[in-house]
């Protein structure tokens, strides 16, 4: 079909609205339907053949493709400038199939502490059963992932920024690191979208969503999904078609819906997160701010050199610890308390109750994640209401305010 993104390479707005939008029409609608068939029929057996081996398109049965996921795939394949994407029912399917399918008995992965906590599980607890030897560095010594890699490593994984410590790894410097060892770099995208941040175009061979997030910006569907060259993402998705996380066609519709709105969304977010960054950390009761954005981040200048856009999602320790953080948090007007993030409204939670929330306390500190660090998400409403906001919870606390 005619593909008005590929006349000219268009925009990443332009693109987030058509890319993937351009398959067959049931009645000529205009947008994607939603197709709940589990199975696809055919005349006659031969037809039925060329698709069954992949020789010409269609679909079969919905636990290997259905042409709404497909649309989802290509929305995402196109912003990520990768050949070609697979999906799955999360970010952790994502994840875990992607390591899974990468990984045998004897080999061995190197990662950074920060991972998000799902994964983090994937390396301490999953991973090791099968005899794959996992090696975590601290999440910004450059050095020392080097000196790792270098002693030979099938996988690299990375995840920047991190959540919820919001912490930079330099994606360029470790690929080039990783090419002459032969791994295959993965780089988890999910804070950063496409719109702030293209790790294939720095070197990543795969990167990695939770769709749930950012890209479907809308707190309503559970997605996750992998791009990057054809041969790599065939054989994951060879894996997903027989373990069967796959994502749902209602599922993939939403996320569809909520990616033609990406880019606006993202630059609201961007704007926001910096505004409030700058505010927390000039207030007395906040003690850090983690942002890329601000000068103070100890890895700014790699954010600004690959980074278009900062994102949206910020954490802050405040004064005191987690007694004055389960103060704090119910004082807020405009932020949903809970486990997401990426979302349109404004959400705020303690590591210990969302990223983390499958870790101990200990493991949670081993991450270097103070028990009175609060992850917030930066929504798309007015920063000025979100500042005063945070002032007013802030301004409350009791007790005097530390010089
Ligand atoms: C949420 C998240 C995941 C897991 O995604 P789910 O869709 O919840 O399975 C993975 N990585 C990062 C960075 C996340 O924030």
């Amino acid at each position: 079909m005619n593909d008005p993104t590929q006349k000219h390479k268009a925009g990443l707005g332009t693109r987030s609205v058509w890319a993937g939008e351009q398959g067959e029409r049931w009645a000529g609608a205009t947008q994607v339907p939603v197709a709940l068939s589990v199975s696809y029929g055919y005349e006659t057996v031969e037809e039925w053949l060329e698709v069954a081996l992949g020789r010409r398109p269609g679909h079969i049965y919905g636990r290997n493709t259905n042409p709404t996921v497909a649309a989802f795939e290509d929305k995402v394949r196109d912003l990520e400038g990768a050949e070609a994407a697979t999906s799955f029912s999360s970010g952790m399917a994502a994840i875990s199939n992607t390591l899974f399918t990468l990984l045998s008995p004897g080999d061995r992965v190197v990662s950074i502490k920060d991972t998000y906590g799902g994964t983090n599980k994937l390396f301490i607890e999953f991973l090791p059963r099968f005899q794959i030897q996992v090696t975590l560095c601290d999440t910004t010594d450059h050095e020392a992932l080097e000196a790792e890699i270098a002693k030979g490593c099938k996988v690299l994984y990375l995840e920047t920024p991190t959540n919820p410590t919001i912490r930079i790894v330099n994606i360029a410097r470790l690929a080039r690191a990783s090419r002459s060892h032969g791994a295959v770099i993965v780089v988890d995208n999910t804070l950063a979208t496409p719109i702030n941040q293209r790790p294939l175009e720095q070197g990543a061979d795969l990167v990695i969503h939770s769709a749930t997030k950012f890209l479907g910006g809308h707190a309503d569907a559970l997605g996750g999904v992998v791009c990057g060259p054809r041969d790599l993402v065939s054989r994951i998705y060879h894996f997903r078609e027989i373990n069967g996380a796959c994502l749902e066609p209602m599922s993939a519709y939403l996320l569809l819906r909520g990616m033609k709105t990406l880019h606006l969304r993202i630059r609201q977010q961007n704007e926001n997160a910096l505004q409030i960054a700058r505010f927390l950390e000039s207030h007395p009761r906040v003690a850090k701010v983690f942002y890329p954005g601000l000068p103070s981040h100890e890895n700014h200048a790699i954010a600004r050199r690959q980074m278009s856009g900062f994102g949206g999602v910020l954490s802050f320790a405040l004064v005191g610890g987690l007694e004055t953080v389960k103060t704090f948090l119910p004082r807020l007007r405009y932020a949903h308390l809970a486990a997401n993030l990426g979302a349109v409204e404004t959400v705020a939670g303690p590591p210990a109750t969302t990223s983390h929330v499958e870790s101990t306390a200990e493991e949670r500190a081993a991450s270097g994640i103070p028990e009175a660090l609060i992850r917030y998400s930066v929504g798309i409403e007015d920063a000025a209401d979100l500042i005063a906001d945070l002032r007013q919870a802030l301004d409350g606390l009791s007790g005097p305010a530390p010089g």
